[in-house]
């Protein structure tokens, strides 16, 4: 969870997680819609299914023991050489050595190691300094206490250089220099694309969600439906057989963006008021009606939270 997100983000959803999936044979026997739903909210949602997956080979392959090495731990989904050592080290006290963004910051500043992110020759670099520096004793203080170091004093920004227990043989900071690492990647501007979402509401004020394909943004969850932005509503009826005479209302929403890593999508929300007399699209297992005011057994997509919490003051407009 603390991939890519803050711990203060993270709390909650680790207590609730925890609280329902409290052992990893519990997780592997959940459904993916079931993590999903615990995960919803916190995106990266790969990152949830990884971790199923690990759980379910974790009880398939290793006997439903966190397997202890970091070979075995990076033979499961999800998991790379830096998240292993970090497992090795701090559930296993054993020495072995993480890279994660906070190490590689301290590392590039503290042996001013300038090199491209992810080259070769840096990452060479930076793994060999992780590895010297990775204790035999305490290894999981060290590490703690140098992914902590990277996160609260040897910040990205503005880096705490007095409080910092590193700073009398830090390179970077005795040249003064230490904005100058680890160097940044040029950030290109991000793409724009854009979408529409066909938010369709029954007469019983439930809305129509479908569920995403396995791979691509919000992988699996369930969202209502989107569409290409030139779609009009009569082609995305053709689609769900709902005849124009089936429509009590339509109504476009504000435009609003949601920001993936590399790209923003520009996202139209069209409204769809069904009459209450029309047959309802049948359920199915990629489609299903849910009514906003429920709890959603299953995994939303940002956009669908979004979009369920506006539908009452779309249908008083
Ligand atoms: S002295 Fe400053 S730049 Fe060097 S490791 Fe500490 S916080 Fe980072």
């Amino acid at each position: 969870m603390l991939q890519q997100t803050q711990a203060s983000t993270v709390v909650p959803y680790f207590n609730r997680f925890l609280t329902r999936f409290p052992s990893v044979r519990r997780l592997a026997k959940a459904s993916e819609d079931e993590v999903l739903e615990y995960w919803t909210g916190l995106g990266y949602y790969r990152r949830a299914r990884y971790l199923h997956m690990a759980a379910i080979q974790i009880v398939g392959k290793h006997a439903g023991q966190v397997p202890d090495s970091v070979d075995a731990l990076t033979s499961l989904p999800g998991i790379g050489r830096s998240t292993a050592g970090a497992i090795v080290a701090i559930a296993f006290r054993q020495t072995a050595p993480i890279l994660d963004g906070n190490v590689r910051r301290v590392l590039s500043r503290f042996y001013t190691i300038n090199g491209k992110r992810g080259a070769a020759n840096t990452e060479k670099r930076l793994w060999a300094h992780a590895e010297a520096n990775t204790p035999i004793k305490q290894v999981d203080v060290y590490t703690q206490a140098i992914m902590d170091l990277g996160a609260t004093v040897c910040v990205r920004s503005k880096p705490k250089c007095p409080d910092c227990p590193l700073a009398s043989e830090c390179n970077a900071h005795r040249q003064g220099r230490e904005h100058d690492y680890p160097s940044l990647a040029k950030r290109r501007s991000a793409r724009v694309q854009h979408a529409r979402f066909f938010v369709v509401i029954n007469g019983k004020g439930a809305c129509l969600l479908q569920k995403r394909p396995p791979r691509g943004v919000w992988a699996s969850l369930w969202s209502p439906p989107q569409y290409p932005q030139t779609t009009s509503v009569s082609v995305f009826g053709d689609d769900f057989d709902l005849p124009t005479t089936t429509i009590a209302k339509t109504l476009a929403g504000p435009k609003f963006r949601h920001a993936f890593s590399h790209y923003q999508l520009e996202i139209e929300p069209i409204y769809v008021f069904l009459r209450a007399s029309c047959s309802e699209i049948a359920q199915t297992h990629d489609l299903r009606w849910h009514h906003p005011c429920d709890r959603a057994e299953f995994g939303l997509s940002a956009v669908a939270v979004k979009l369920l919490t506006e539908i009452d003051s779309k249908r008083a407009s």
